[in-house]
């Protein structure tokens, strides 16, 4: 249905139906190697919009009469699909944005479980009973759905982002709107097709493709949509919640980090510095909660230095497809453009500390990863968001210094201390400003049952994941019945 020869075609998928997109299409390139394509991708109108929206309302009114154990039945059937179908999701996945095979496994494996975790709570306790005053009045909560919900998602990851979105919406009973970035768009459609195996009634989840500026500002501005939840840029980010603000529905933004990893002098550094790179340089940098800034107490500093410098030759960068990439391409000709920009103000203002190795004998958007020192705390490059394979080391005399350098950002996402002193720890877990808190562990990975999210502009102040995604996609009624009248 979506395949042309090996190409995938992006296709609309409403009221249960794959809908050809009208228009030119545009070629769909592997950044492993750009001079493969692997397919076409096709844009929405508005009108494809709102007649999505449409389909959602009318599958809504199917959706939010069936049953918790029936929503989930059908949630356990999605999970099945796509954990048959993992390997060809992981392949086309990496293939469109450039994550090595080996993690876009794992992230599609991370989804089925999401399925899983959210299918079960079909037959969880949706309220709770509070005791009334009156004797002869039963006085409980119940959570219901909010309706029509739109769901905008970035491309870094194509597969888990989606799926913590959609299915706790799916269980609290609404129907969804998806709309996920153009560097995405063939997993997107791909994804839908197994899905489409769990047969959900019609117009309860509906895929349409384009572009933010004509699809997600419809969707923001006027399809009749209860509420929105988005992951991407800050600045997108700002303007949805404006948007959402104005129209007076619920919204949740997920958008950038800027997240440190502390290390004190009584860190085990051969834990800690592989933790460290991973955190950086996996993904190529490309995660919201990747390890951007490393902060090292100065009695280690020189060993943490020269244990970096040894790490960093054994990084490998390859095609997404091989098994052996440490990390692969940036995901797309814009990404290379802005993480380059990065690059060359490290190798003009900074002082390379470690290089990973370049790159060459294959056409791609690669970065060859970078360790960075020589900056201020206020330099762009420990301020900005770069979503690239470059990190930058500050040196501090001591923990306070470190997490006063650590909440110094307009971020506030995740952070981490690598140390055995568990004062310390503490200390750092009761001031550091962030959502996600982590003692010698990355700053990314956190599991897919444990609220996600961020503090300062990281964040609406929402959480995603685990129970508090089921806060965000319901709302609850206060009910009390007189039993005796
Ligand atoms: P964006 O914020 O532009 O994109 C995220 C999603 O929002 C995509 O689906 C995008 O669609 C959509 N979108 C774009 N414009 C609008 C709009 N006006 N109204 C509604 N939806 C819109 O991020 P980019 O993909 O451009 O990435 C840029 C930078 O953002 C990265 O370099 C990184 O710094 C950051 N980022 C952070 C992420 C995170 O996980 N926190 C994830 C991705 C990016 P479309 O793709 O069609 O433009």
């Amino acid at each position: 249905m979506i395949t042309k020869g090996l190409e995938v075609v992006s296709q609309n998928y409403i009221a249960g139906e794959w809908r050809s997109i009208q228009g030119e299409g545009q070629a769909v390139f592997n950044p492993s190697n750009t001079l493969e394509k692997i397919g076409e991708m096709y844009l929405s109108t508005a009108e494809d919009v709102l007649e999505a929206v449409a389909a959602a309302h009318a599958g809504f009114m199917i959706w939010k009469k069936k049953s918790g154990s029936e929503k989930s039945s059908y949630l356990y059937k999605m999970a099945d699909a796509l954990e048959q179908e993992s390997e060809e999701v992981a392949t086309l996945a990496s293939k469109e944005m450039g994550k090595p095979i080996g993690e876009m496994l794992g992230e599609v494996m991370r989804g089925v479980n999401l399925l899983r975790f959210y299918a079960a709570e079909g037959v969880r306790p949706t309220g709770e009973v509070i005791p009334s005053t009156d004797a002869d009045v039963l006085q409980y909560t119940k959570r219901v759905p909010l309706g029509v919900v739109g769901i905008i998602t970035p491309w870094n990851f194509p597969v888990a982002i989606p799926i913590w979105k959609i299915a706790p919406a799916l269980i609290c009973g609404n129907s969804v709107v998806w709309k996920p970035a153009e560097h995405g768009v063939l997993t997107a459609t791909f994804l839908m097709k197994v899905f489409e195996k769990a047969n959900l009634p019609k117009g309860v989840l509906n895929l349409v493709i384009g572009k933010g500026s004509v699809v997600g500002q419809t969707l923001l501005e006027e399809a009749e949509i209860h509420a929105i939840s988005f992951t991407g840029s800050t600045a997108t980010g700002k303007n949805v919640a404006s948007a959402c603000a104005k129209r007076n529905i619920k919204y949740q933004t997920e958008m950038g980090g800027k997240n440190a990893a502390i290390v004190l002098n009584d860190a085990n550094l051969e834990k800690t510095v592989p933790i460290i790179l991973s955190g950086a340089f996996r993904s190529a940098g490309q995660k919201c909660t990747a390890t951007s800034r490393i902060i090292v107490e100065k009695g280690i500093y020189p060993k943490f230095i020269a244990a970096v410098q040894e790490a960093m030759s054994a990084i490998t960068v390859q095609e997404a497809l091989n098994n052996q990439a440490y990390l692969g391409p940036v995901a797309s000709k814009a990404q290379f453009d802005t993480v380059s920009e990065y690059t060359q103000l490290a190798r003009k203002e900074g002082e390379i500390i470690a290089e990973g190795p370049l790159k060459t004998n294959q056409k791609g958007y690669y970065i060859q990863p970078l360790v960075v020192g020589g900056v201020s705390a206020k330099h762009r490059l420990v301020q900005e968001e770069i979503f690239g394979p470059v990190a930058t080391v500050l040196q501090v005399d001591d923990v306070e210094e470190a997490i006063e350098l650590c909440n110094d950002s307009l971020y506030g996402l995740s952070a981490s201390i690598f140390t055995n002193n568990i004062n310390k720890a503490m200390q750092f877990i009761d001031n550091v400003e962030v959502g996600m808190v982590r003692v010698n562990q990355e700053t990314s990975g956190v599991e897919y049952q444990a609220p996600f999210g961020g503090m300062k502009w990281s964040s609406s102040h929402t959480r995603e994941q685990g129970q508090a995604a089921l806060d965000f996609y319901s709302q609850v009624k206060t009910c009390a019945i007189k039993h005796q009248f």
